[in-house]
């Protein structure tokens, strides 16, 4: 198995160059696109690694399943829906996806920008420090790994260039759709994004959701498994944003992707697997991550369609 992920990394390497790393964060731009790493967790508590699995980076938008997991188990499914669409949207990631007036929230799913936005907002706290260190908690937990914590560089950078972010948080105040202070939301929708985390943490975190809701080791129960089915429905249809149809295609996994270049994908019942190859397609997407969740999926049947 670690000879299969070596040679799949070889192979998907020459991608690189079809790519490039995400720039529109400064702090982005300053990672190494030649830096590549597979994590892959067994539902029999073993796993296979290889490249520079332990590298870490910045979750980003890899944190929206985990935000919409702890919406969930804040408030339970009715209540996400009522504020939350979960329909592909077809549009990329941070689309001002509105023409004036119609701004709602059927039109817009957790998996980008604005429906994570309003998702922050959903997390219980008696104020946004104590909802970002709930979620954090929960990361660390999901991830087994007690020491993650946030990239203080990429957080400010976030803070200082997310204008259309900026933006389309207000609209969603304009129209209703955000209750609490904007700032206050955005700063805790920034800090998720700037979690830092490796590609045994996604592993980890995706397993659990393979898992429907049990740890590998100790299988103890993180939440309930209907909420685990509700992640990954979306995961399936949004978590890739407008790659996520060519994506079910080529690889047919539960999945989502950061534009810090990590893919966790879930394999339902059997495996959790996280990628780390920084540069991106046009669509945010890890280029030759997503070559090689495909050689993997064709390798050991992963598909689930
Ligand atoms: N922090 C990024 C943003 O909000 C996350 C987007 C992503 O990973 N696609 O723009």
């Amino acid at each position: 198995m670690v000879e299969l992920l070596e040679q799949i990394i070889a192979e998907c390497r020459p991608d690189i160059q079809k790519g490039s790393v995400a720039t529109y964060i400064p702090e982005l731009a300053k990672q190494d696109p030649n830096d590549f790493g597979i994590y892959v967790l067994s539902s029999d508590g073993s796993h296979y690694c290889a490249g520079d699995y332990m590298k870490p980076f910045t979750v980003q938008s890899i944190i929206k399943p985990v935000l919409l997991l702890l919406a969930l188990m804040d408030n339970g499914t009715e209540e996400v829906r009522r504020h939350i669409g979960v329909e592909a949207t077809g549009k990329p990631f941070d689309a001002i996806n509105v023409s004036d007036k119609s701004l709602v929230s059927e039109h817009f799913n957790p998996m980008v920008n604005a429906g994570a936005i309003v998702i922050c907002s959903l997390i219980r706290g008696k104020d946004y420090v104590e909802r970002f260190e709930r979620l954090l908690d929960l990361t660390r937990k999901l991830a087994d790994n007690p020491n993650i914590d946030v990239d203080e560089a990429v957080y400010r950078s976030e803070k200082t260039h997310g204008f259309k972010n900026r933006a389309l948080a207000y609209l969603l105040k304009a129209h209703g759709l955000l209750e609490d202070d904007v700032e206050d939301v955005l700063d805790c929708y920034f800090r998720a994004c700037s979690i830092r985390i490796c590609s045994r943490d996604l592993a980890h975190i995706g397993f659990v959701l393979a898992n429907r809701g049990k740890t590998v080791r100790s299988e103890t129960r993180l939440f309930p498994s209907e909420f685990a089915r509700f992640v990954n429905a979306v995961l399936v249809t949004c978590g890739m944003y407008d790659g996520s149809g060519e994506f079910a295609l080529r690889v047919g996994v539960p999945a989502k992707s950061g534009v810090g270049g990590g893919i966790m994908a879930v394999v339902p019942t059997r495996l959790g697997i996280g990628i780390y190859s920084p540069a991106l397609n046009e669509k945010g997407n890890s280029i030759a991550g997503i070559h090689a969740l495909e050689l993997l999926s064709k390798r050991l049947y992963l598909g689930i369609f």
